[in-house]
């Protein structure tokens, strides 16, 4: 039997799961998978290490309009009955508030749960389903030791600056302030910056643009954070898919005051109408805007681009300076348009793209005469937490790891 750290990172609309050997050092899962399109059209994908895809959908119940409260027990048990010699010893998850006393990866423990619950409103497309997800696993197999990943916990190392609000002190000091996000991602690529290109002038001053369904940008140096274009919630910064990204507080009270909208209404409208789909009227998924033949479409191409290159540029004054741009994240990895829109607009900062690198979605996509480098890295939210959930389990060791199988009732 191979021991295994089951991951699990519930977002919005999908589950992804990897199965990593629970082994110092190892990077690579066993086995990988997501569950996408929660809500609308649930997809389940699967593959092994050697790149195999069975066809396993018809094993999961995918109706839908499963939630991530069906499907979350249903990916469980499809994990259980798979039984190819591999045995659960923990289970790492992705959480993304953290709040203002969670600065490192936690035990799960049921005072740790309350904190967490405590910060839905502050997450609400995200914390309630890795709660969901933890609690399954006790509820399954209630000495299976599990260890939380936050989100905003990279952003810790940032100053005070970065971190408030123009608000009374209080408001302040009673922790409305910018937390960050993305932070699992970022740490993924802040440890790997060395073994790029970029080797020792990874420890300059680097922004980092994690352009996904949700997006924001880090400007990191001695690859720590500096500041980050997110803040008291996900929601600010970046355009994104469905989420706006900043905007005048003023529309906010015109919205609730003016035009008598809800609270529920707005929290709709910002975090599910809003970004790319309520721009182009059409989607909020890049790949299907960049096929559209609509104006519409290009147009919230363009102004994603023209959000990200300035928020770049307002990062690049919190660093003193650009050395190196990295682009990750699904748009960010494989959108050569988005790439080549955003750089074209910092082309006053010297920056230029190789345009057969930027089209192949090299590492390095620097372009010759180019005074910033820029590079392309896939991110690993999935094999951060592997990781960190091995490492803090190693210094707080359990007393009896069980399989799934035997634990249950
Ligand atoms: P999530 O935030 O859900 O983890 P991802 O990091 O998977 O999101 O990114 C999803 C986004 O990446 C979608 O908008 C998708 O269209 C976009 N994307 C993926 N592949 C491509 C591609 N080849 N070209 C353009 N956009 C792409």
């Amino acid at each position: 039997m191979t021991d295994v750290t089951l991951v699990l990172n519930a977002g919005s609309s999908s589950i992804k799961f990897a199965l990593f050997p629970a082994v110092e050092g190892v990077q690579e899962p066993v086995l990988r998978g997501k569950l996408s399109g929660i809500g609308s059209h649930p997809r389940f994908t699967a593959q092994t290490r050697d790149g195999t895809t069975p066809n396993w959908d018809a094993q999961l119940p995918l109706h839908p309009r499963a939630s991530h409260e069906d499907l979350i027990p249903a990916l469980f048990d499809w994990l259980e009955r798979h039984d190819d010699g591999l045995t659960i010893t923990a289970a790492g998850h992705r959480v993304v508030h953290g709040g203002r006393e969670h600065h490192g990866p936690a035990r799960v423990c049921p005072t740790l749960l309350d904190d967490l619950a405590e910060l839905i409103p502050l997450a609400p497309n995200h914390q309630p389903h890795s709660l969901v997800a933890i609690q399954c696993l006790v509820d399954a197999v209630p000495r299976l030791p599990q260890v939380v990943c936050f989100d905003t916990s990279f952003h810790r190392t940032q100053d005070s600056m970065a971190q408030t609000f123009a608000l009374p002190r209080a408001l302040s000091e009673s922790g409305i302030v910018r937390y960050g996000f993305h932070g699992l991602s970022y740490q993924y690529i802040a440890d790997r910056l060395p073994e790029t290109p970029l080797g020792t002038r990874s420890e300059g001053r680097v922004i980092v643009a994690h352009l996904g369904n949700g997006a924001s940008l880090c400007a990191m140096r001695q690859r720590r954070s500096v500041a980050t274009s997110m803040g008291f919630t996900a929601l600010e910064g970046l355009m994104m898919g469905q989420r706006c990204g900043s905007l005048d507080p003023g529309v906010l009270l015109h919205l609730l005051d003016g035009k008598g909208m809800s609270t529920t209404e707005l929290r709709h409208l910002l975090y599910e109408e809003s970004g790319l789909l309520g721009v182009s009227g059409i989607s909020n998924d890049m790949a299907e805007l960049e096929a559209h033949p609509a104006p519409e479409a290009r147009e919230a191409i363009e102004m994603f681009c023209y959000r990200a290159a300035c928020e770049m540029t307002s990062l690049a004054t919190a660093l003193g300076g650009l050395d190196s741009i990295v682009f990750t994240a699904g748009i960010g990895e494989n959108s050569a348009l988005v790439r080549h829109l955003i750089i074209q607009r910092l082309a006053w900062l010297g920056a230029t793209l190789d345009t057969d690198a930027n089209q192949r979605n090299a590492t390095s996509i620097t372009g010759k005469d180019s005074a910033l480098e820029i590079l392309v890295i896939p991110t690993d939210e999935e094999g951060i937490i592997a990781s960190e959930t091995r490492r803090l389990l190693s210094v707080q060791p359990t007393s009896s790891h069980r399989t799934i199988q035997q634990s249950r009732p």
